[in-house]
């Protein structure tokens, strides 16, 4: 029986475990951290938002977008939808077609490691890589292509093992939240066996600023209101949230994706409406009203001071009407196109993926399989393959995890 062994008890390797394991191949698992899944347990909110109702290569950032197709095709969010419906897990549909546990996302977990009980798959968990050898083929090993040395164990002395498979999966994620497992193994492991990687940076995650605007976050603390938000041709409407180092929510996230750093963003308070025509049309015909009292009609009150502040305040008990119709509409525009410009985002500590990773090319997009290095698999995101927010990482995890246990 051939074996396998997968590096990273996250949502991919466990997703390749158990496809490979459900195959009759022997699985070992084998994760650095005392637990598997923990990501799975904190994502969307502790309700793990699975997959999206709607998936797409569009969906995905990649050096190569075509790359993702495959895996996605084979391994679709129906499929995952079935599993969860299968052990019984309850679920909703929110906005966006997010696919969200409606109980915790611990039922998730349990699917998976049930799954891999009843597969066979064993799981070791707190163990350290030591190192990783291609074994050249002789008669004891004929089979086994790869040789592991690791120490395995919470306290000293920890127990030593040398371990051989014919496939070896690496799954062990990314730089995102250290404490959650994130880790660069995967990219050295790569550097090994002289694949590529492409460059790496945060993503999905907030921004942070350091002229006047940082202040203005920190007194709209807690405040959240919907936006559109733009930067680099990409547009997303969502909320946005001010924390005490920037902004955050799920528009930010979204946009963080595709900025880089020195870029402006442009933000519309007031989607979906011209807001210089409307403040002159209200000129017309509430023209005793203030100018923060017609913005309170669509926004909030302390939002409204911070911009009468920024913008108007040398007129904030004028009436509208004895405002120009210029000023009206420089004040319009502002608010349907605030432009920002970060510092940085809040960068790995806090960031849902990361962006880039381990070169496609060098990569099988059916096998996940490196082309050069037989027996050698990169799965979930490890990978040079990013999704936006909203169930679409783990629909990748799911997918390239499902496409590598087919043929490790
Ligand atoms: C707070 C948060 C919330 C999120 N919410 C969502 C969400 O709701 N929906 C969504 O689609 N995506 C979400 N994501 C993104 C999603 O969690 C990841 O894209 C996904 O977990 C990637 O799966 P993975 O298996 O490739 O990596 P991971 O889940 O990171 O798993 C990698 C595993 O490998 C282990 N490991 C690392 N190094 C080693 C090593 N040297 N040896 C052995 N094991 C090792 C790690 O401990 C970890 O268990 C969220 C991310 C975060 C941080």
């Amino acid at each position: 029986m051939g074996k396998v062994i997968v590096l990273g008890g996250g949502a991919a390797g466990l997703m390749c475990a158990l496809t490979a394991a459900k195959r009759g191949r022997q699985v070992l698992l084998l994760e650095k951290s005392n637990k598997i899944g923990k990501k799975i347990l904190m994502s969307g909110g502790g309700r793990c938002n699975f997959t999206n109702y709607s998936i797409e290569p569009e969906n995905f950032l990649s050096a190569n977008p075509h790359f993702c197709k495959s895996a996605l095709k084979r391994y679709t969010q129906w499929d995952f939808i079935q599993l969860v419906e299968q052990h019984g897990i309850d679920y909703e549909e929110r906005k966006h077609q997010q696919l969200f546990c409606k109980d915790s996302a611990k039922q998730i977990l349990a699917m998976l490691q049930s799954e891999c009980e009843l597969a066979g798959v064993a799981i070791w968990s707190h163990c350290e890589i030591n190192s990783i050898t291609a074994l050249q083929s002789s008669s004891d090993t004929l089979h086994d292509r790869y040789q592991l040395k690791l120490s395995k164990g919470k306290s000293e002395p920890k127990e030593s093992h040398t371990l051989s498979c014919e496939s070896l999966v690496v799954a062990t994620g990314a730089l995102s939240i250290p404490s959650l497992g994130g880790s660069g193994m995967g990219y050295d492991i790569a550097r090994q066996f002289s694949l590529k990687l492409t460059e790496r940076r945060a993503g999905l995650a907030p921004f942070m600023f350091s002229d006047s605007f940082k202040a203005v976050c920190e007194r709209l603390t807690g405040l959240s209101t919907e936006v559109e938000v733009s930067c680099n041709g990409q547009q997303f409407s969502e909320s946005l949230l001010f924390t005490h180092r920037g902004i955050s929510g799920p528009a930010i996230l979204q946009i963080s994706s595709f900025w880089n750093p020195g870029d402006l963003i442009s933000l519309n308070l007031l989607p979906g409406m011209e807001a210089d025509q409307w403040l002159c049309k209200v000129k017309l015909t509430k023209g005793k009203s203030l100018l923060k009292t017609v913005l309170q009609q669509k926004l909030s009150k302390a939002l409204v001071a911070e911009l009468q502040q920024l913008w108007w305040p040398t007129q904030a008990e004028t009436s509208i009407a004895e405002f120009t119709d210029q000023q009206l509409k420089t004040i319009g525009r502002q608010l349907n196109k605030w432009l920002l410009k970060p510092s940085a985002t809040e960068g790995y500590r806090t960031a849902e993926v990361t962006l880039g990773g381990v070169d496609t090319d060098g990569i099988s997009s059916k096998t996940m399989e490196a082309i050069h290095q037989p027996g050698l698999f990169f799965i979930g995101e490890v990978l040079d393959v990013s999704g936006h927010l909203g169930g679409f990482n783990f629909q990748w995890a799911w997918s390239s995890g499902y496409a590598a246990g087919q043929y490790t």
